[in-house]
């Protein structure tokens, strides 16, 4: 598959009207919890979800100023921090880049793999993971905070060209 075949249009559709979904589920999950989905706040989630790879906070920012916006960036990082709170986003740590969650609303430990070929990431929920994380952390007598894993390699679209 060239890199052509992965931007066709039916992916692009797909996309779109996954897009709106993702922005509706977040519309209820917000107005159940008394926060407020602003039209920014909104808009920034678009932005992070539109893309394919995860985005960074200053791509954010240029993409919204790019349409004509004249966001400062701290008004963006605060969008970035009220949709990491309410678990909408994802922060990849090792990107310094923001994904969308795809199963908002429940707290839940995430296993992220990352293509270093296109740049996408896999969202995945592995309870035998987190359990074991859990486990040898409290052997160690560690506190865990962010239990997320990253781990890099390359997606099956990109090992499946060779
Ligand atoms: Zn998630
Ligand atoms: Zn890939």
């Amino acid at each position: 598959m060239t890199s052509k075949d992965k931007n066709s249009p039916g992916r692009d559709h797909d996309r779109g009207a996954r897009v709106e979904s993702v922005l509706e589920q977040a519309e209820t999950l917000c107005r159940e919890r008394g926060a407020r989905l602003t039209p920014l706040r909104r808009r920034v989630l678009e932005i992070i979800w539109e893309n394919h790879a995860p985005l960074g906070a200053y791509d954010v920012l240029q993409r919204m100023n790019a349409e004509g916006g004249r966001n400062a960036p701290p008004t963006v990082y605060r969008a970035l921090d009220f949709l990491l709170k309410h678990g909408l986003i994802h922060r990849i740590e090792s990107q310094k880049a923001f994904v969308g969650c795809a199963t908002p609303g429940n707290a839940h430990k995430a296993q992220f793999f990352i293509c270093r070929d296109c740049g996408t990431v896999a969202e995945t929920h592995s309870v035998e993971i987190g359990e074991a994380i859990e486990a040898s952390a409290t052997r160690a007598g560690f506190l865990v905070e962010t239990p997320v894993m990253e781990i890099s390699g390359r997606c099956k679209e990109c090992h499946d060209d060779e």
